[in-house]
């Protein structure tokens, strides 16, 4: 028996549209990966994970297999695999749609005007799930790439395509008709992965977490009249409450406190209203809870 080696070997996008996010998001975590980008396979010098590059529909299949560990991948691409994998932790990138789409001048009457109609999607099962939930029967043509232009050259009536800004629709003389499933990039797990390599995995998602938590949120510093703080403190949530420091002006304080940046939009123009002055917001790069 050959002894496997303690290293988690993560499978990732080779080039696409997850590849540069999936990098970002290690370096973020602050795991290094310099070397051999262009190669299939790659290393981290600090942190011990192995990268596989591959194209994003083997993914689901290699950890299922356990050819790698974990992977990051569209959990549409997940749904349509149906692989046995775990579904470990959203990573908030790569967000999208799998919505009908019909001609600009057309109505869509719902699931059931899909009756005996030809439909171009690169997603046969998730199209096929839905047309069973509706008890409806239509001609699904599966292609792998540039769906939009299938109503144009004849070949289908309506399409089952990923969309995110709607302008690939939009171009082709296409309109959203109606969305069937929401996704984004997941991490997804081998189901018998050993216990180190589940211990080297909970640290990876301790440190993703830590990094998305601090994008949602940011540092906000102000200054504001001594008077109006106890205002101003009802107005604040802050992560256990807000830090007030003594300014060297008499009579004024600082504050600081972490707000998500919906939170701020909604407060600060009641902050400037309570007499805040000098209002800074900073990014946040790791925050842990
Ligand atoms: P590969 O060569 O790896 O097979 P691909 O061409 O199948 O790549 P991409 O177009 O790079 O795939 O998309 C990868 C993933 O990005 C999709 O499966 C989806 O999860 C996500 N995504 C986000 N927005 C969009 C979008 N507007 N169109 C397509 N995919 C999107
Ligand atoms: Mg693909």
């Amino acid at each position: 028996l050959i002894e496997e080696k303690n290293v988690l070997r993560l499978a990732i996008q080779k080039s696409g549209r997850l590849h540069d996010d999936s990098m970002k998001l290690l370096k973020e975590c602050g795991i290094d990966i310099s070397n051999g980008i262009n190669k299939l396979k790659s290393e981290a010098a600090n942190f011990p994970i192995e990268l596989y590059f591959l194209r994003d529909d083997d993914i689901p299949q290699y950890v299922e297999d356990g050819v790698a560990d974990i992977g990051f991948v569209g959990e549409n691409v997940v749904f349509e695999k149906k692989k046995s994998v775990e579904i470990t932790e959203k990573l908030g990138f790569g967000k999208c749609r799998l919505s009908f789409a019909v001609r600009k001048g057309e109505e869509f009457g719902g699931a059931t005007s899909l009756q005996g109609k030809r439909i171009a999607t690169s997603y046969p099962v998730l199209v096929q799930d839905y047309l069973d939930k509706y008890n409806v029967k239509a001609d699904i043509q599966e292609i792998s790439g540039s769906v939009e232009i299938a109503p144009g050259i004849g070949l289908a009536d309506v399409i089952c395509d990923l969309v995110s800004s709607g302008s690939t629709l939009f171009m082709n003389g296409l309109k959203e008709a109606d969305v069937i499933l929401q996704s984004q990039a997941v991490l997804i797990t081998n189901q018998n992965i050993t216990p180190i390599k589940r211990a080297i995995l909970e640290s990876l998602i301790f440190r993703i977490q830590a990094v998305r938590k601090a994008k949602n949120n940011k540092y906000v510093l102000m200054n504001a009249p001594n008077e109006a703080l106890p205002e101003i403190e009802k107005l604040l949530p802050g992560m256990k409450s807000p830090t007030i420091l003594p300014l060297a002006v008499e009579g004024w304080s600082s504050i600081h406190v972490v707000l998500s940046e919906t939170q701020f939009w909604e407060i600060v123009q009641d902050l400037k209203k309570l007499g805040a002055e000098g209002i800074l917001v900073l990014p946040i790069e790791k925050m842990v809870l």
